[in-house]
């Protein structure tokens, strides 16, 4: 962020502050009119009528209004008429009913408001009349922002947004989906489907590698080992954003085009003891995988169903139901005593899992499935 971006943050919110506790000072005086001429009251003002006076009456005299988003200044008075309703209506928070708005100081809690068009990237975000700023954390990608909310804690400025709630119940290609995440491959699905992990970054990896033994011959704190030690942080981003984006990928595929997702509930200590495993999620970790699939079910309107933890999706025959006693890591392929059928080991995983969610749709609605002898 440049210094003409902070004084323009500041100035909005600022502004926003301003307008509110204008408009407070009108409301006040108007209740105070009411109270002393009953018989000749003013209508308590709307929002929209607030608007309409500050542009009349302030804006002309306060000039720096015009330097920015007029959003700004109307969301406080929004925000105003909404805490002098919540007043009225003795709104309780806590238990306790809502005060009566009181007024905004310099810096406490300073935050403004913006809609129109913007345009994300994974780290910047173009807003209307202050540009592009650039985030510390990464933006979700494929989404439509409406409106932000910008506020500052302490030296920081902080950006929250609203994102268009197009909840699109995409037409489900497949009704139920279980996802076995690999160890071979990154997800095996119970349609047969495997989805492979980034073969990009293994590239970056063995370079990582390199560079990170070529830099302990080199002395500390010297100029070349900064200088390595610069470009190793950035491959580090690299490859955590490659991960990262095939696990999107991932995750908005399963949402999208499958009513309901069941997934295991690994723990991390599992997690931890299996190598390839963490591996092949990437540092991005299983908790980044579910978050990830629970807003996105939520966007295309689809379920996500958590098998138990003790489920035993490997172990049980997708087949017939029975179960194994042991099952090594390094058995690629299930093979059945019992039916006699054979898979592939994450392939029967992820079909076990996808059984649950149609035993569980059973008991859940009450209904006994046809096939229930
Ligand atoms: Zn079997």
């Amino acid at each position: 962020m440049n210094n003409f971006q902070r004084t323009l943050l500041a100035k909005h919110a600022g502004t926003a502050r301003h307008a509110y506790n204008w408009g407070l000072a009108l409301c006040k005086q108007i209740l105070e009119h009411n109270k002393n001429n009953p018989s000749d009251k003013i209508k308590f003002p709307t929002d929209i009528e607030l608007h309409k006076w500050l542009n009349r009456l302030v804006k002309p005299n306060n000039t720096w209004y015009y330097d920015v988003s007029k959003c700004a200044p109307q969301q406080a008075l929004r925000d105003l008429r909404k805490a002098f309703r919540d007043f009225f209506n003795k709104k309780l928070i806590n238990g306790k009913p809502v005060g009566f708005p009181r007024f905004k100081k310099k810096y406490k809690h300073d935050s403004f408001y913006l809609d129109g068009r913007f345009k994300v990237d994974h780290f910047k975000i173009k807003v209307p009349v202050i540009g592009e700023l650039k985030t510390y954390e990464r933006l979700p990608q494929g989404i439509k922002v409406k409106n932000v909310t910008i506020s500052r804690q302490a030296d920081r400025w902080f950006i929250s947004f609203k994102i268009e709630e197009e909840i699109k119940f995409s037409t489900k290609k497949k009704d139920v989906v279980g996802v076995d995440l690999g160890v071979k491959a990154l997800a095996t699905l119970s349609t047969g489907e495997v989805r492979e992990g980034a073969k990009s970054y293994r590239r970056f990896e063995s370079k990582l590698s390199r560079m990170q033994r070529l830099n302990r011959n080199k002395i500390k704190g010297s100029k070349n080992y900064k200088k390595a030690q610069c470009q190793i942080a950035r491959l580090h981003k690299k490859v955590a954003n490659i991960r990262k984006d095939t696990l999107h990928n991932l995750t908005t595929y399963l949402a999208k085009n499958h009513g309901k997702i069941v997934i295991e509930d690994l723990n991390v200590s599992g997690m931890l003891a299996n190598h390839k495993l963490a591996k092949a999620i990437g540092d991005l970790g299983f908790y980044e995988f579910r978050r990830q699939l629970e807003y996105k079910c939520e966007l295309y309107g689809s379920e996500l169903i958590i098998a138990d933890r003790w489920f035993p999706s490997s172990k049980t025959c997708s087949n017939c139901g029975c179960k194994k006693e042991t099952l090594s890591l390094s058995e690629r392929v299930y093979h059945c005593d019992n039916c006699g059928v054979s898979l592939d080991r994450d392939l029967n995983a992820a079909k076990n899992l996808a059984a649950l969610a149609v035993s569980s749709t059973v008991s859940a609605c009450g209904v006994e499935s046809a096939d229930t002898p």
